[in-house]
């Protein structure tokens, strides 16, 4: 069996409306980890604010639908680049927002999605005792997902479009006897760091949902599946 977690970081507002109907044509749910400032003006970086951010309202919406939305940081901060304690903060700040602004949103199950995949030994050991899980970077192809797991492994290819970089792990993937791909791109056809088309996004769910052996998941549904059987 396998089991593929495209995730969606940023929060891009057009992308998020595509990524959303894409994945429900197909009659999944997409993984879409939001910056809780994104709508405010976070990150502040130039190449970053030419795209605009989905807000609380979208999210919520989104979630109504079915789709999994997951915190990515306060303002995009790189927590390697931090000490432990603001990094702490800023954490703490962003999980107090989604529990203001999205529905039924419940820290100790959520997946942390560290901005950049950057994470340090620190945070990872505080982390767990937060939320249920988080997402950084290492080998994305893992094991299938394990009752009481809290660290998901991942990977991205940037700045310039990531299709072949995401094809060629779905192809290893594949090729194993099983396993768990988490991949996280950003936005689709241009928007964000790493964007992904939509064309190739739409034939890769076809062909994924053409298997009876794989299952295209978000984070936080790939670690329930551990603990349903
Ligand atoms: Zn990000």
């Amino acid at each position: 069996m396998y089991v593929v977690t495209l995730s969606f970081d940023d929060g891009f507002e057009r992308s998020s409306r595509q990524t959303a109907e894409i994945f429900e044509g197909f009659g999944l749910s997409a993984a879409i980890n939001v910056v809780a400032r994104g709508h405010l003006g976070e990150p502040d970086e130039a190449w970053h604010t030419r795209w605009q951010k989905g807000d609380f309202g979208l999210w919520n919406e989104l979630q109504a639908r079915g789709h999994e939305i997951m915190p990515h940081g306060y303002v995009h901060a790189n927590k390697a680049e931090r000490p432990f304690e603001e990094s702490k903060r800023l954490i703490e700040a962003c999980l107090d927002v989604f529990a203001d602004e999205l529905e039924r949103f419940d820290r100790a199950r959520a997946v942390f999605a560290f901005p950049y995949n950057s994470s340090t030994a620190e945070l990872e050991a505080w982390l767990p005792h937060v939320v249920r899980a988080f997402r950084t970077a290492g080998d994305p192809i893992m094991p299938l997902p394990q009752p009481g797991q809290t660290t998901i492994r991942c990977t991205s290819f940037g700045p310039g479009p990531c299709d072949e970089h995401l094809e060629k792990l779905v192809a290893e993937l594949l090729a194993r006897p099983s396993g768990w791909l988490c991949y996280n791109t950003h936005g689709l056809d241009g928007e964000g760091w790493g964007p992904l088309a939509a064309g190739t996004l739409e034939r890769l769910l076809e062909r994924l949902g053409e298997r009876d052996d794989t299952r295209v998941l978000p984070a936080g549904a790939a670690l329930d599946l551990a603990e349903s059987v």
